[in-house]
């Protein structure tokens, strides 16, 4: 079906700060407000919170979060959370969404985790027949998009 993820959006990053508590991250919402998916709420949702909650769990306090929604010159659109973290060394990008695969280092090891995120992550995406691509450079920061095609994507009428 078709709805409208700017207000999930909003409503994640509201339960990302309750749950961060103090631990300060900067979190913003750049959202076109009458761009709309079609897809499976529920599913777009859990993918979109492990991308965020990765994001406040892998970087330090005081580190912007930003997650933006926003149509793209192919006619469809493309939700992206960025962070100004400690980004991800390039050679683990190619294996980041297998399921258990972890960075191996201080950061990820007293972060609990099974490794298992990305995977659905990318696991949602290909049934909505979005892409996930990850951008990451070490010391500046990482960013992970997810593309969704012209077919699924329309601006409400009103
Ligand atoms: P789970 O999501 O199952 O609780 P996880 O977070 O370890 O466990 P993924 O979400 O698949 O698993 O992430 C895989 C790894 O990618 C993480 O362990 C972490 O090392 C790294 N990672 C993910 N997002 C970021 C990020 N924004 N910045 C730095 N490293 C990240
Ligand atoms: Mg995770």
């Amino acid at each position: 079906t078709w709805f409208n993820p700017t207000k999930m959006l909003r409503n994640l990053i509201d339960e990302a700060e309750l749950l961060s508590g103090d631990r300060g991250h900067h979190l913003a919402l750049d959202a076109e407000p009458d761009l709309e998916i079609l897809g499976t709420e529920t599913e777009l949702r859990s993918a979109f919170a492990n991308l965020l909650f990765n994001a406040i769990k892998y970087t330090p306090a005081g580190t912007r979060v930003t997650l933006s929604w926003s149509a793209t010159d192919d006619g469809g659109a493309t939700l992206a959370v960025d962070d100004n973290g400690p980004g991800i060394a390039s050679h683990h990008l190619e294996r980041l969404t297998e399921r258990f695969y972890r960075v191996d280092d201080a950061r990820s090891q007293d972060r609990g985790g099974t490794g298992l995120g990305l995977a659905i992550v990318k696991h949602v995406l290909l049934r909505h027949q979005g892409q996930l691509q990850i951008d990451s450079e070490l010391g500046v920061g990482s960013r992970f998009s997810c593309h969704f095609p012209p077919h699924a994507v329309r601006r409400c009428e009103n």
